[in-house]
């Protein structure tokens, strides 16, 4: 019979595959398809835009959210932002995804449902590779203008790697940019290698703390740290929001350090936009 063809043909090796080695496989799969998908979901409209809720100590409320890109993929399930972006960088797909993420903002942003909700602004992320195009400002400018919503309720978060190349064209974008009314913030400060002084050079409005910062926030030197460079920062002007606050204790431990906005799973993960202005209003009313 064919059955007894095929075991005699492929006799059984007895290699059992390991959970990590079909990870691997898996992730070899999806780094060989993930153009193609990025493509197609460009041309299909599969990518969507969630929202995670900041919060303002001082003024009690919600203030901000920022957005953050989803990729769901039929075979893959939710492919993580850190895989899809690095891809789309390699690719130059990174343009049309930064295109794709404001047209998205600023059409929630025109609508009346945002109106009601009283939100400042909304932060989106700026990959390193926008930072270094030369036309960009005059490009997030022109969609800004396209959907007639001000250049205040947009706040672009960069990168200190954004930074590290060609300072030139990225001040000059930034520059353009401030003069139309648009903020910058600095996002995963904390990490890597940071350079007080290239941070000082530039117009930032607020200063992202990384996780890893608030996760060692118990450790008494880097209390310290932390205390010392959120006293500096203020001091240089700069509003402080610190990321990934997951608990009731780490709300009270940065509001006491004077940080301004608070981001993370204490208040809401990131989600889409409709149940983020449910989450919004409701918000308001149990205020
Ligand atoms: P990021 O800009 O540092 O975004 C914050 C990340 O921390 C998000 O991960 C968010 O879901 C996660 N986070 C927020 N609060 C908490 C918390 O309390 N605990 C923990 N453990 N995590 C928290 P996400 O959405 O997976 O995004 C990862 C990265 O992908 C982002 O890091 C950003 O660098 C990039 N990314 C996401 N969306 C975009 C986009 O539209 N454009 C660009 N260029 N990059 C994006
Ligand atoms: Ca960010
Ligand atoms: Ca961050």
């Amino acid at each position: 019979s064919f059955g007894s063809d095929l075991s005699s043909a492929v006799p059984y090796s007895g290699n059992v595959l390991k959970a990590s080695e079909v990870i691997a496989n898996r992730a070899f799969k999806l780094n060989n398809e993930i153009d193609n998908i990025i493509d197609d979901a460009l041309a299909n409209r599969k990518f969507s835009v969630y929202y995670q809720p900041i919060f303002s100590v001082e003024q009690g409320r919600f203030i901000s959210a920022e957005a953050l890109l989803r990729l769901k993929n039929e075979k893959f399930g939710f492919i993580p932002p850190d895989v899809f972006i690095t891809a789309a960088e390699k690719s130059g797909a990174i343009h049309r995804i930064g295109d794709y993420v404001l047209e998205e903002v600023c059409h929630f942003i025109s609508g009346d449902e945002f109106k009601e909700l009283g939100l400042d602004y909304i932060e989106i992320n700026l990959s390193v590779v926008q930072c270094m195009q030369r036309g960009l400002a005059d490009n997030i400018l022109a969609t800004i203008e396209k959907y007639g919503i001000s250049p205040e309720k947009i706040n672009l978060e960069i990168t200190e790697t954004a930074a590290n190349y060609s300072q030139n064209i990225l001040i000059e974008n930034m520059t353009k940019l401030i003069s139309a009314g648009v903020s910058f913030s600095l996002d995963d400060f904390g990490t890597g290698y940071s350079n007080m002084a290239r941070l000082a050079s530039l117009p930032l409005k607020i200063v992202k703390l990384d996780k890893t910062f608030v996760d060692n926030s118990n450790k008494p030197k880097l209390h310290i740290f932390l205390k010392g460079t959120i006293r500096m920062l203020k001091d240089m002007d700069m509003e402080i929001v610190v990321e990934g606050i997951e608990t009731e204790q780490m709300v009270e431990t940065f509001s006491n350090l004077n940080c301004d906005f608070i981001q993370g799973y204490y208040y809401s993960k990131p989600i889409p936009q409709n149940d983020f202005i449910k989450f919004i209003e409701e918000a308001k009313i149990s205020a």
